[in-house]
């Protein structure tokens, strides 16, 4: 703390407090640091938005803050009903108006998207991290912008699809039904509804149960834009909605972020029809740490790889494999590191770590980490004081992880490490696979022959040599094996929205 401090500082941050809703931290830094939402626009009450109009349902649900507990909005519910109208609406303006307009009409929309999100990008943000508990560094830094480059980057490809598949005839597919996860609400969303628009389709889309409110914000985004009434239609609910629309005989394609589980029911229930599908599925990606990386570099990408977005992260680096001369060098560093990581507020610029998205994943987790402990394994938690309400877990590390053990198999979803060793990049190519998933991984080290010797043998559909979690629109994303099936991302995320 400087000493030009104001004596009424100097004693604040002297003084470490509790702050309602935050970690420990001194009073000064925490009243600068701190965003302010209460100029955000959120309605109290928000209706389905289908056939660009908002639609009122019977039943609504409460949509809570996960860092207090404490109710932000009513959302609609919507039934069977509610799904038909919204797929008759975008059949309808399929048929009507989309498939009819020129592609560079349709990219002019997409971009006209992206251009009020970028106006709106603060907003966004802080609402995103309201509605799922994720710091808002991150949101502003992460979410938002890719969103954004997400729709950019796809209006560009809209009038340019000959190009994309030379000497073929792409057409659009129709009606597509899209289902997103709530780990990032607004991202998920981007990643689906810009190439599907780009490509001619038109888009009934479902928010996750926890996580509505940046898929209504956009809506009012889309009419804003002036997009057609029916080419985008967003709705709310939980797994029985999402099933309605992926049974709908007149959904043509459906495109899914979510868990292995229901992947596999959406399978099995399509089976037979002539439906398109894309599955973006779990994952337990290995993140593989040589004896010749730059140690400290690597520190801050396990720390990036686990802790983002307080791990609910499908590429998450949840499994880390490091070489055993290197093992206690860099669990001291990492336990060193992780003492210094803020878990609190998540409208706190400062929060490193924020809210578990909801109590229960809070309980999954418990779970899983109770099962660490129980099968043997060592755990390590930095101290810190946790919040009196709200879904908070430690950012947590387990050592003597033995490769049987649920931790080091089951996808964990939250801020919780499990550290294996190996001792030849063979060992840790055979480690590495040894996963019913093939999301991504990662590798750490000085040589570049190593990084495409190893990276090479690794069955993971995402791969990154000495950094971790890094996006770009232009880079296909996608799984093998349990991860699932089809790229989203780059010219091959246009494949899964054409017909040929
Ligand atoms: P989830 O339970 O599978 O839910 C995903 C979405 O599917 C939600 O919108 C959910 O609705 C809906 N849903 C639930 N049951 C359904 C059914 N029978 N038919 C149709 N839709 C149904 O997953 P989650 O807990 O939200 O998200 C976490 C999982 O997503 C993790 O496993 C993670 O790895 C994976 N994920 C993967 C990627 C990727 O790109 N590979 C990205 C992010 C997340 P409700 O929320 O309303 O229940
Ligand atoms: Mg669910």
């Amino acid at each position: 703390m400087s000493s030009k401090l104001p004596a009424k500082a100097k004693k604040a941050a002297a003084k470490e407090i509790t702050v309602k809703g935050t970690n420990i931290v001194p009073k000064w830094n925490y009243s600068k640091s701190i965003e302010d939402p209460s100029h955000i626009k959120l309605k109290p009450k928000y209706d389905l938005f289908i056939n660009g109009k908002w639609e009122k349902t019977k039943k609504y649900f409460d949509t809570i803050n996960p860092s207090n507990e404490e109710v932000i909005s009513k959302v609609a519910y919507a039934e069977g009903k509610e799904v038909d109208k919204a797929v008759n609406a975008a059949s309808k303006a399929y048929d009507n108006v989309w498939s009819k307009i020129s592609a560079k009409e349709r990219s002019k929309y997409i971009f006209r998207i992206a251009r009020i999100l970028q106006e709106k990008a603060r907003e966004f943000s802080i609402i995103e991290s309201m509605n799922g508990g994720k710091p808002v560094r991150e949101s502003k830094a992460v979410d938002i912008p890719l969103s954004i480059a997400h729709f950019f980057y796809y209006a560009g490809w809209a009038d340019k699809l000959k190009y994309a598949f030379p000497g073929q005839n792409p057409k659009p597919i129709g009606v597509v039904g899209q289902i997103i996860p709530w780990n990032f609400p607004l991202l998920m969303a981007a990643w689906k509804i810009a190439p599907a628009l780009a490509c001619g389709n038109t888009v009934v889309i479902k928010s996750a149960e926890t996580t509505p409110l940046t898929l209504y914000k956009l809506a009012e985004v889309i009419e804003e834009a002036g997009v057609p009434e029916g080419v985008v239609n967003i709705i709310s609910g939980d797994g029985a909605t999402g099933a309605y629309l992926v049974n709908h005989p007149k959904v043509k394609k459906i495109a899914f972020t979510g868990s292995t589980e229901v992947g596999k029911i959406i399978m099995r229930s399509i089976a037979g029809t002539d439906k398109k599908l894309t599955l973006e599925l779990g994952g337990k990606a290995a993140n593989i740490i040589f004896e010749d990386a730059p140690i400290d570099a690597a520190i801050e990408g396990i720390i990036n790889g686990i802790y983002f977005n307080q791990g609910h992260v499908c590429c998450a680096g949840s499994r880390l494999l490091v070489q055993e001369s290197i093992k206690d060098i860099v669990v001291k560093k990492l336990k060193h590191r992780m003492r210094n990581l803020r878990v609190g507020d998540p409208l706190d610029k400062n929060t490193d770590i924020g809210a578990i998205n909801s109590r229960m994943q809070l309980n999954k987790i418990k779970e899983m980490v109770d099962s660490g402990v129980a099968e043997g394994a060592s755990m390590y938690q930095p101290e810190c004081t946790l919040p009196a309400r709200g879904f908070w877990f430690k950012p947590t590390f387990f050592t003597e992880v033995a490769q049987s053990n649920r931790i080091a198999n089951e996808e964990i979803f939250g801020p919780v490490l499990s550290i294996l060793t190996f001792r030849t990049p063979a060992e840790a190519v055979e480690k590495a696979n040894n996963t019913f998933y093939g999301l991504s991984a990662g590798v750490w080290t000085d040589k570049g022959s190593k990084v495409f010797n190893v990276l090479s043998k690794i069955r993971a559909g995402v791969v990154w040599a000495n950094t971790f979690n890094k996006f770009n629109p232009a880079s296909p994303f996608g799984g093998y094996k349990e991860s699932g099936f089809g790229r989203e991302g780059g010219k091959q995320g246009l494949d899964a929205y054409v017909s040929l």
